[in-house]
């Protein structure tokens, strides 16, 4: 399919497809199996110049948008998922400072993740706040020129390896959902430390942590836009993020069917290549279908947002202002139906064609030293963070109600 990808998107696609084949592929059992972070693959992305891909040139990445950023997800997760998260994580950290940072706070952390001198990561989910963010109890009480922070993060990917954490606190325990902020934190910064390291089914190379603030003192100037919209920085960061976990899924779901498309064709029974076999030949047909129509809701998802942002982003950047403030001046709409709808599709595509690949691979599908099943472990967590696919549709359907609902008063004003 020609989804009509300018010149440099296209360079940028087959750069992260040679950086998948040569340095990722080589190299990706034995960092699940160890769960090494791929501090190597970091260093090649950086020198390739990928890593700031989507960030503005102003700030030292390379000026593309959501697009550019979602082709090399793609590229990287068709070899491996957990090590293209090292470069999706980041993305998902730099967001909410891109779309909520002042200009002085953009000068001070994105250039530094745009050329991958630092991680970044993003910590909202607490033991008792998963689904329901609301529930958060980390606490962050301002105290002169600083806030103490004080409680837990779990399940944090990128942890230990960032350094530019975005964390959420309640700063007024009384204003529920409305009490509770945004703050950029640096490792290092005293009373900052990192608990459990989890073990996980997939994604291994990259470490889960949980996070231990304990009178964490963070400069005020590291709050993100103001005191009580860190729900509203959530859920605006993951209008813009969710679309990266679609990617990684694609990249899962196009990576198996590569490699089992490999294998199919040489494995022979009953005298014939299985490929042959018209079960097979069912299985593979449905996976390629399902795999392009991921793609194209995906591509297309992705070129309307970045032609409806970038006016947003350039004002922001030349009048020093805050993107979301842009934003809201040029009525820029919201996405959250469309990146939702890339993140429940493009994953449950991944889950049914990893798990299809492995049925059509036979008992070597299911064999560690055979890359198929990993792809298969690897694919069920992007039905799971970011929003589980359950809360995903839960969102798209609270949009069509609000759409209808807008539809049927513009109707009855006429
Ligand atoms: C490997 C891994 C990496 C992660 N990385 C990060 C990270 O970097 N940063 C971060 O902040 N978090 C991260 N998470 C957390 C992740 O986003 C949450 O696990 C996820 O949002 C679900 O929350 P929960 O696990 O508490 O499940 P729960 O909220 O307890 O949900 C359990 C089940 O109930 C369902 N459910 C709950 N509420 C509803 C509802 N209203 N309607 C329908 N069904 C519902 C869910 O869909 C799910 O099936 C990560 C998780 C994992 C496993």
């Amino acid at each position: 399919m020609d989804y009509e990808l300018t010149e440099q998107q296209d360079e940028i696609r087959k750069l992260a497809w040679q950086m998948a084949v040569g340095k990722i592929k080589p190299i990706r059992e034995r960092y699940d199996a160890e769960e090494k972070f791929p501090w190597d693959v970091v260093k090649e992305i950086a020198r390739a110049d990928l890593y700031g891909v989507y960030l503005p040139e102003a700030y030292g990445g390379l000026g593309g948008g959501l697009l550019e950023q979602v082709l090399v997800i793609e590229q990287l997760s068709r070899a491996c998922a957990g090590i293209a998260l090292a470069f999706a994580a980041t993305g998902l950290g730099a967001l909410p400072i891109m779309l909520f940072g002042t200009p002085e706070q953009r000068e001070a952390f994105i250039p530094d993740l745009a050329g991958a001198k630092k991680l970044a990561a993003f910590a909202i989910t607490e033991p008792q706040a998963g689904s329901d963010a609301t529930a958060t109890k980390c606490l962050a009480r301002l105290d002169g020129e600083h806030y103490a922070l004080n409680g837990t993060k779990i399940f944090c990917s990128n942890g230990e390896v960032a350094e530019t954490y975005i964390i959420f606190a309640t700063t007024n325990p009384v204003r529920g959902a409305r009490g509770i902020s945004a703050f950029v934190v640096e490792k290092g910064t005293p009373g900052f430390s990192f608990g459990k390291k989890e073990i996980k089914m997939g994604i291994r190379s990259n470490p889960t942590y949980e996070l231990v603030f304990n009178d964490c003192r963070i400069p005020k100037k590291n709050l993100l836009y103001k005191e009580g919209y860190g729900l509203f920085v959530a859920q605006t960061t993951f209008d813009f993020s969710r679309p990266g976990v679609a990617a990684q899924a694609l990249g899962i779901a196009q990576g198996a069917l590569d490699e089992t498309l490999a294998y199919i064709r040489v494995r022979k029974q009953f005298g014939q290549a299985i490929s042959s076999l018209q079960a097979i030949q069912h299985l593979m047909a449905d996976c390629a279908t399902s795999v392009e129509a991921a793609r194209a809701l995906l591509y297309t998802t992705a070129k309307a947002m970045d032609k409806a942002m970038k006016p947003a982003y350039d004002a922001a950047i030349a009048g020093r202002t805050i993107v979301f403030d842009e934003m809201g001046r040029l009525d820029v709409k919201r996405w959250t139906k469309e990146s939702a709808m890339c993140k429940v599709y493009c994953s449950d595509v991944a889950m049914q064609v990893s798990t299809d690949c492995v049925q059509m691979c036979g008992g070597i599908g299911y064999m560690r030293d055979f890359p198929v099943e990993k792809y298969m472990r690897d694919a069920k967590i992007t039905q799971i963070y970011e929003g589980t696919n359950q809360i995903q549709r839960n969102e798209i359907a609270a949009m069509m109600i609000k759409e209808l609902a807008s539809a049927a008063k513009a109707e009855a004003a006429a």
